[in-house]
């Protein structure tokens, strides 16, 4: 089976100092984290910034920042910027203000609306248009953020309008309260609804966590963690990134797969 590639999603929006120490929120802890778990095998890098304020932002030059360090300290992984509705102004210019930087490879995009636990998840057909317009004029592969069955569906209908353009690569956000349950049903009916060609991840959101890693490695996929989507190791025990990039590796090993090096998972990815 193909290697299997490790995104970091290191900070996310809802992660905070309080809820988890660890969380990395100012430049300097995201460099690190990212850096540690480059080490310790992610390939992928998702990056979300937060302001002075340990507010999730959308904005340009915290970014930038973000991007400039990677470069200068000589970090390889794929640099993967988020364009999320919870970093502020639900528009598309605030949304979209960091796909010009120079060294952003990917980009999230969600190709459909459903709920978070407080708020809605928005994506209008405008703005996901927009959004795709503007990562495919910079060099930018959106991933999209499916959080449930019908965002697969649209992506196929963008792919054929040539709005999106294949081979297409998909993070399946399973378990967030308001959208699709992590289920294996789940995932699998996700699986099988993907245009050919297609490679995709699977980020288990809090206690579908262990269950949807050992199901993407088994069904050929990729895997996404980090505190963006689980704070908890376990019951007891707040995670680290580096401990859920750790877990992913062990249990890729076990099952007898390869973890793939930022070079690697640019080709697999098509980058
Ligand atoms: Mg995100």
């Amino acid at each position: 089976m193909e290697k299997l590639i490790i995104t970091l999603a290191h900070t996310g929006n809802v992660p905070t100092k309080s809820l988890n120490p660890h969380t990395p929120v100012t430049i300097d802890e995201i460099v690190e984290d990212i850096k540690v778990c480059r080490n310790l095998g992610a390939a992928v890098a998702h990056i979300h910034v937060r302001d002075e304020e340990e507010k999730p932002t959308s904005r340009r030059n915290l970014f930038e920042k973000v991007l400039k360090r990677l470069d200068e300290e000589k970090v390889d992984i794929i640099r993967q910027v988020s364009t999320g509705a919870r970093g502020g102004e639900n528009t598309i210019e605030w949304r979209g203000q960091m796909l010009d930087l120079p060294g952003a490879e990917m980009a999230s995009l969600s190709t459909g609306s459903s709920n978070f636990p407080t708020s809605v998840n928005a994506n209008s057909p405008e703005l996901i248009e927009a959004l795709a317009k503007k990562m495919y004029e910079n060099g930018i592969k959106p991933e999209i953020e499916a959080f449930d069955v019908g965002m697969i569906d649209n992506a196929r209908r963008l792919l054929k309008k040539g709005i999106l353009k294949g081979p297409l690569h998909f993070n399946f956000v399973m378990n967030v309260p308001g959208a699709i349950a992590g289920t294996p049903k789940n995932l699998m009916h996700m699986v099988e609804c993907l245009p050919q060609g297609s490679t995709f991840n699977v980020s288990g959101i809090g206690a579908s966590q262990v269950n949807m890693i050992g199901m993407a490695i088994i069904l050929g996929g990729h895997v996404r963690t980090g505190l963006e989507d689980v704070i908890k190791y376990d019951k007891n025990t707040l995670a680290s990134n580096a401990m859920l990039i750790e877990r992913v590796v062990r249990m890729t090993k076990e099952f007898g797969r390869e973890i793939a090096a930022p070079d690697e998972a640019r080709k697999i990815l098509s980058l």
